[in-house]
């Protein structure tokens, strides 16, 4: 799936009646039409030449033999019409990928190799590179890898190749299958454009929405549990890697009620749909997490997808490349059902400072651009969109409007409340009776890492919530060494 679409899934394949192009139609028109050129002759002369008049006749029997071929042509093309039914599905569709996993599904009645592909004796194979759905079949030949493992773990499953293909769906129903490369070209991302187009009897024509109906719920049951994550990739989107196991939300420890407050607000606004549209706003929310790296934002969200079951759609706005065009156009197509995520926001503050007096930006995002792609006429669909930075103190108040940035919240330093949570997700087992987690506290107090009593000379510092997830991880199985080595967390002073 190169680029997502925004429009509706399964079952939306066009349908298209074939367009059957016959040499013969054509020649036939073209000889009837040269007869006409007779009229600059004398007629009745020509009609008294024995030779001639033969020759008109025969004339006459070639042009009735090809009216004759033209309407059988045009005949079969009228029972095809009426007795197939096309449906064409297009690579853009997000069907397409379900599609084309739930052709190569093994038939189970049959065996493995007797799949529905025993009919298909032109394959390709298709190596996931983890498109969210192509991973429907890869229980044929899979290892369990991921796909950052390297081409080890790499998994791949066969599927239809180009050309055309017959597939017994089930007793006495066949589907004709044709793949075709077109030659036209993805403009975004310069793939060949692709169609798979599915036929069947017309008698048969509800089968199509079984088709789609099992193609989905086997997307559905490849995808479940996970998150699917999708980049910028090219001019558009891509998915990033297979997709991730579902971080629970249980996991991002933020500090007490931060985190309630957001999924509250989140799933408010996803009931108020029509609130949003009885009062003509554009059904969207946004909001602004800000705070110093390692603080969990990023995992916050993450773990949000996966909890409201949507995908997420991440642009990083400091990158080179990301220009306002490109970032207009993103964000009118995000892939459906996803949260935006714009990380690092303040990349946009500082460019504008940075700009050429004749405004170029070095190939990156404007201030003015970020704020016309938030404010874009984008689909009528819901849009719920995270910013991030770590530089607050760079944004600029615009942002700040309703369906830009309607909630801003500080994911600060480890607080004692984050602490105390995640010494328990990692050493509560051992640790029942919590006096590990009171003599770890104390020792954070005495570093003046966490608020409370401090000796006089040691200074209030602060470290991160990644950097205490990073002294547990070390001391995995032991909650004394993580006591032990909590000095670690006090952050290094860099000299410049
Ligand atoms: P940020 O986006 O704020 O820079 P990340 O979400 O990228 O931070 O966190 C970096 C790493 O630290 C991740 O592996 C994450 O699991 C861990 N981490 C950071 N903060 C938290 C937190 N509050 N709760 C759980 N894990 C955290």
């Amino acid at each position: 799936m190169s680029t997502p679409d925004t429009g509706n899934g399964a079952g939306t394949g066009a349908t298209v009646p074939v367009a059957v192009r016959d040499a013969s139609a054509d020649m036939g028109s073209s000889s009837s039409s040269s007869s006409s050129s007779s009229s600059f002759l004398n007629l009745s002369h020509l009609a008294d030449n024995p030779m001639f008049a033969g020759g008109i006749g025969l004339a006459g029997l070639g042009a009735a033999a090809a009216l004759a071929r033209r309407g059988v042509v045009s005949g079969a093309q009228v029972l095809r019409r009426r007795l197939l039914v096309n449906v064409e599905i297009s690579r853009r569709d997000p069907s397409y990928p379900w599609v084309l996993a739930w052709l190569s599904l093994p038939r189970e009645s049959q065996g493995f190799l007797a799949s529905r592909l025993t009919r298909i004796h032109n394959l390709s194979v298709a190596t996931a590179t983890a498109s969210a759905t192509a991973n429907a079949s890869r229980h044929h030949h899979h290892d369990s890898g991921s796909a950052a493992d390297g081409p080890t773990h790499a998994s791949f499953f066969l599927q239809p190749g180009y050309g055309r293909h017959l597939i017994r769906h089930r007793a006495g129903v066949y589907i004709a299958v044709n793949r075709e490369k077109q030659s036209s070209s993805n403009m975004t991302t310069g793939e060949p454009h692709e169609t798979v187009t599915l036929t069947a009897l017309w008698a048969h024509r509800h089968v199509f929405e079984e088709v789609f109906l099992e193609a989905r719920a086997l997307a559905a049951r490849a995808n479940e549990g996970k998150t699917a994550v999708y980049s910028v990739q090219g001019m558009g989107w891509g998915p990033l890697g297979e997709p991730r196991k579902k971080r629970p939300l249980g996991s991002v420890i933020l500090d007490e009620g931060v985190k309630e407050a957001v999924v509250a607000d989140v799933r408010d606004f996803l009931d108020r749909q029509q609130w949003y549209v009885d009062r003509g706003i554009p059904y969207r929310r946004g909001y602004l997490l800000y705070g110093p790296p390692g603080s969990g934002k990023t995992s916050f969200i993450q773990a949000l997808a996966g909890e409201l079951d949507y995908s997420l759609a991440m642009i990083n706005l400091s990158e080179v490349g990301v220009t306002d065009d490109k970032l207009a156009m993103l964000l009118m197509n995000v892939p459906r059902r996803s949260i935006l995520l714009l990380e690092d926001a303040d990349a946009a503050f500082v460019n504008r400072r940075q700009r050429d007096p004749d405004g170029y930006s070095g190939g990156t995002v404007t201030f003015s651009g970020l704020l016309n792609a938030l404010d874009g006429v984008a689909a009528g669909e819901e849009r719920i969109a995270f910013l991030t930075t770590n530089h607050i103190d760079r944004l600029d108040p615009a942002l700040i409007r309703p369906g830009r940035v309607d909630m801003m919240l500080r994911i600060g330093e480890a607080t004692r409340y984050q602490a105390a949570q995640m010494w328990g997700r990692f050493y509560g087992d051992v640790d029942a009776d919590g006096t590990g987690c009171a003599r770890f506290l104390a020792r954070l107090e005495e570093l003046g890492l966490i608020e409370g009593p401090r000796p006089e000379d040691v200074p209030r510092r602060h470290t991160s919530t990644a950097a205490i997830q990073g002294l547990f991880l070390f001391n995995k199985s032991d909650m004394e060494g993580a006591i032990r080595m909590a000095e670690g967390l006090i952050p290094r002073q860099f000299e410049p």
